[in-house]
């Protein structure tokens, strides 16, 4: 049985084969062969495209930077023909090569937004970064959502004083997100509270699906209000996940989601010069932080997608410390902050 399967299975992977063009061999891209859509993918019948919706994989980026693995498990397809789907979204996606300056001039257009004290910002290369995404991490009350209201108020800032003059989406999953907290930071800064309100756009996430529509509906705001949201705050960016996502069977399916609605983002981020923060509340383990403390949360995925990593811990007398971790290029280490009636401040 087993081996008519594999002969089987054998037989569809190289009728498959028959079926790319020579196009599709040399690996043209979007406009020479035009793929669009995951139909368009050569080597993958209907079939196995149904697989593949069930299992969240719904858009081309997400079978892109799938790994051959996890697509031939939860499709039923080989490796081979994995491989070839991949092979055929990547090209489609054109995640191909760019010359380091143009690397550069993209990155010169990154803006920066304080987080409010010195020594965090400086830890952090002068702010959280525009294109890109920041993930705090922490046990309850280390301070992520102090922050999180903290930027809110500080993107509006004008850019001489670290903020980028715009506005702020805040997408609440834990019901933690407070006008009255809102108010008295913008007071401390001398801001007018109620203009600082305006310029907030809250929404309140119930599910995990829910949480990824808001985020795709982000780009109405910015299309056809034309408001200039310089910040996406997602406070937090795994609990729901992580509890509605709860048993081993469903890992592959959450991760599934998960890299879709990161990827939302970061298309955002890149599109409109967005900087993003997200949350993850994290146990306090210091017997496996040296290890990796969010392995378990958000995985790979998540990780490999966050530009700044901070954990943050509750320090005496009410001081936090906050951690860089896996930064790109910058040295990891530590800065201390409070947080205050007046919000985030150097301690
Ligand atoms: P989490 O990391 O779970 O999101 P928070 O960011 O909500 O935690 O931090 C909560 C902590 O922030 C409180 O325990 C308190 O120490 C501090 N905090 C919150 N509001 C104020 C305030 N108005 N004045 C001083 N400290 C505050
Ligand atoms: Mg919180």
């Amino acid at each position: 049985m087993v081996v008519k399967k594999k002969k089987v299975e054998k037989e569809i992977v190289e009728a498959v084969d028959e079926s790319f063009s020579d196009d599709e061999r040399v690996g043209k891209t979007k406009e020479d062969s035009k793929i669009t859509k995951l139909d368009d993918l050569p080597g993958i019948g209907p079939v196995t495209i149904e697989k593949l919706r069930e299992a969240h994989f719904e858009d081309l980026m997400s079978i892109a930077v799938a790994s051959a693995g996890v697509l031939s498990d939860v499709a039923g397809i080989t490796e081979a023909t994995a491989n070839k789907a991949i092979a055929a979204a990547r090209d489609a996606m054109e995640l191909g090569f760019i010359s380091a300056e143009e690397v550069s001039n993209k990155r010169k257009s990154i803006t920066k937004i304080t987080i409010g004290s010195t020594e965090v910002d400086k830890l952090i290369g002068g702010g959280i970064e525009s294109q890109g995404i920041t993930e705090c991490f922490g046990e309850f009350g280390s301070g992520k959502s102090q922050i999180a209201m903290q930027l809110a108020v500080n993107v509006q800032l004008p850019v001489d004083q670290g903020g980028l003059d715009g506005y702020c989406v805040f997408i609440d999953t834990e019901n933690t997100f407070r006008p009255e907290r809102i108010k008295q930071i913008a007071e401390a800064r001398g801001l007018d509270p109620e203009k600082v309100m305006k310029k907030i756009m809250v929404a309140r996430a119930f599910t995990s699906d829910h949480q990824m529509l808001l985020a795709e509906k982000i780009s109405d705001l910015i299309k056809d209000k034309k408001l200039p949201v310089k910040l996406i705050i997602m406070d937090s960016m795994m609990g729901l996940f992580r509890s509605e996502y709860a048993g081993r069977g469903t890992l592959a399916t959450r991760q599934q989601k998960l890299n879709k609605h990161i990827h939302t983002l970061q298309k955002l981020a890149d599109l409109h010069n967005i900087a993003i923060y997200i949350t993850n509340q994290v146990m306090s383990r210091p017997d496996i932080f040296f290890g990796n403390p969010t392995a378990a949360i958000g995985g790979h995925i998540l990780h490999h997608a966050c530009q700044f990593r901070i954990y943050l811990r509750k320090g005496k007398a009410g001081k936090r410390i906050a951690r860089l971790i896996d930064s790109p290029y910058l040295p990891e280490g530590e800065a201390i902050f409070k947080v205050t009636e007046k919000g985030i401040e150097d301690a």
